[in-house]
């Protein structure tokens, strides 16, 4: 289907945006006119660039409080669509969108509306535009898209048909089945946003949360499918307010936009993940520094031996259970830092090819002839994605393998910059197959930590994505969550031979925590934290100091807990600022 997006979803002067949107592969575009009224090129300037990127003008918006109103206004509305129109034509843009009037002068009458959008069609067509008129989630009078619709209907003109916005459709509830009964022809646009749930006025959350396809929590495919359904052959169309997108870099959010709609595709033609990761194969962590041995020190307490050397790279693979820690000493890194993850992978040419009809760098691997090859795509974060099948362990000459209380990773968390935390929830939804679990803000003592947990179906791959709004100068952490049989015995040792490994957990904690469950005392005295859910699944987990960027947990799940014990979060982010 053709692709567009409103000028007003990405970053920059309007030649900046065309540009990026063009290279982005877009087919049209949606100018908003507060674009083109700072832009110093004419109409007709603007119409060249645009068609010498290969872009359509698909629409032109928005044209406000037109409708209902009495008829001393309505000749000056007129007036004002006039000269509308006749940028228009200069502009080479054939739909004007209409949105319904929000003015508490407006009249809430159908009839009267119907009459003057008819009256607004005639003179559109006169110099061959149409009007496609939109019922804003905040309309005075006009706020559905059925009534919109009806309105549409009754003034009955052929350059006159209604544009459809996924986002004033869902933000109010509405059920997008309905659109199935609109002839497809009379839907002239569809504008497509999602949007995280928010509790809010609906008119701040369109203008500051929107977001594209697949980044929110609003079921976009659901409401396409009823549109195509409908007959619609238009474009689909991105209009994304967003303060985090406005201040990004226009390049990579038009390229964002692109992988939505390209996901949204799929997901309507559906095309099912081809490989959904079953599991971690291993974490990669920049060891600048192995002399120090302070990476393999922590290993090492941890119960982790050294159980293989790759054959030609100075890599390092630690492992217990089904656990495996790669030290990488040849990684760009100036500290420890998690720089690679492996998972397994059903079909890893397979993953790889799905990551790259999404946009995905798909990476060139260096390696040395005999190397195994691996697949392996970089995440928004740089942070590189390997997928895996277990032949990548003939790399590495075995050692003994040891058994332990830590069995596997849980999951991995990585911190993201602001601008790249929508991108980061679609890259790992579309690209991996991972599913949105829960999304959070915790208090930081500088600032708030956004979180999103994102997992496989089976929950064999989980993945926390945060962001940290905190002021410059903290570290952005990383960490591994090691599932574990037992942390309380792990935490026994450690605190008798390695005092200074563990986070110290604060008293006060564990006065709260008593004072909500019955919990064994000895927790206090371990530092081990606590959650329980709903259904009385339990978390036990604890936190390693931080080396360079990255911490260790470890968790231990009873009784079907899915959780991450977000609410201990707020008080290891204010122990690990206190240390430093
Ligand atoms: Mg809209
Ligand atoms: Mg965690």
């Amino acid at each position: 289907m053709r692709k567009s997006i409103a000028t007003v979803s990405v970053s920059g002067t309007l030649m900046e945006k065309l540009e990026a949107i063009a290279a982005a592969g877009f087919d049209g575009v949606e100018i908003f006119e507060n674009d083109l009224l700072a832009c110093p090129l004419s109409p007709e300037e603007v119409r060249a660039r645009a068609a010498d990127l290969g872009l359509g003008i698909d629409l032109y918006q928005p044209f406000r409080d037109f409708e209902s109103v009495p008829p001393e206004v309505l000749a000056g509305n007129l007036r004002r669509a006039e000269r509308k129109f006749q940028v228009m034509e200069r502009l080479g843009a054939d739909l004007l969108l209409v949105c319904s009037n929000v003015s508490p002068a407006a009249i809430g009458d159908d009839e009267l509306a119907a009459e003057q959008l008819r009256l607004l069609a005639e003179r559109a067509a006169e110099h061959g535009v149409r009007i496609a008129y939109e019922a804003l989630a905040w309309g005075r009078h006009v706020n559905e898209y059925l009534h919109a619709w009806r309105i549409v209907r009754m003034a009955d003109h052929p350059s006159l048909g209604t544009c459809l916005d996924s986002f004033h459709i869902l933000s109010r509830g509405s059920d997008p089945i309905g659109i199935e009964a609109i002839p497809g022809e009379k839907i002239f646009f569809l504008q497509l946003a999602d949007a995280p749930l928010l509790a809010m006025d609906v008119l701040q959350w369109s203008r500051h949360y929107r977001c594209f396809p697949g980044q929110g929590n609003f079921d976009l495919a659901g409401l396409t499918a009823s549109v195509l359904r409908a007959g619609y052959a238009g474009p689909l169309s991105l209009e994304v307010f967003n303060d985090v997108f406005r201040q990004a870099s226009a390049e990579r959010t038009a390229l964002d936009g692109m992988r939505s709609l390209i996901a949204l595709e799929q997901s309507l033609d559906g095309v099912t993940h081809p490989a959904v990761p079953a599991g971690f194969a291993f974490a990669e962590l920049a060891d600048p520094d192995p002399g120090s041995g302070t990476l393999g020190g922590l290993l090492s307490a941890l119960g982790f031996a050294r159980t293989g050397v790759h054959a030609s790279k100075p890599v390092e693979l630690w492992s217990q259970g089904e656990a495996r820690i790669l030290l990488n000493a040849g990684a760009e890194a100036g500290e420890p830092a998690l720089v690679a993850i492996g998972l397994d992978s059903p079909d890893p040419g397979g993953a790889v090819k799905h990551a790259g009809s999404l946009l995905s760098p798909v990476l060139p691997r260096e390696r040395a002839p005999e190397d195994v090859p691996l697949d392996a795509v970089a995440a928004p974060d740089g942070t590189e994605i390997f997928f895996c099948d277990t032949a990548w362990l003939a790399d590495f000459t075995p050692g003994t393998l040891v058994a332990g209380p830590i069995t596997g990773i849980d999951h991995v968390a990585l911190t993201q910059p602001l601008h790249y935390f929508d991108e980061a929830a679609l890259f790992y939804r579309s690209v991996l197959g991972l599913r949105p679990q829960e999304s959070l803000e915790l208090p930081d003592p500088y600032g708030l930590l956004r979180s999103k947990a994102m997992s496989a179906p089976d929950g064999a791959v989980r993945m926390v994505v945060n962001i940290a709004q905190v002021g410059a100068g903290h570290l952005p952490w990383q960490h591994i969550a090691l599932a574990c049989d037992d942390v309380v015995a792990v935490a026994r040792r450690l605190r008798a031979e390695r005092p200074g490994l563990l986070l110290p957990i604060p008293g006060n904690y564990y006065d709260d925590l008593e004072a909500r469950y019955e919990v064994d005392p000895e927790l206090r005295r371990l530092g081990v934290l606590y959650d329980r859910d709903a259904d009385g699944g339990e978390f036990l987990h604890l936190y390693t100091v931080t080396v360079g960027r990255v911490f260790f947990e470890l968790v231990q799940r009873v009784g079907g807990y899915q959780g991450y014990g977000a609410g201990n979060a707020p008080i290891r982010l204010a122990v690990q600022h206190a240390s430093g």
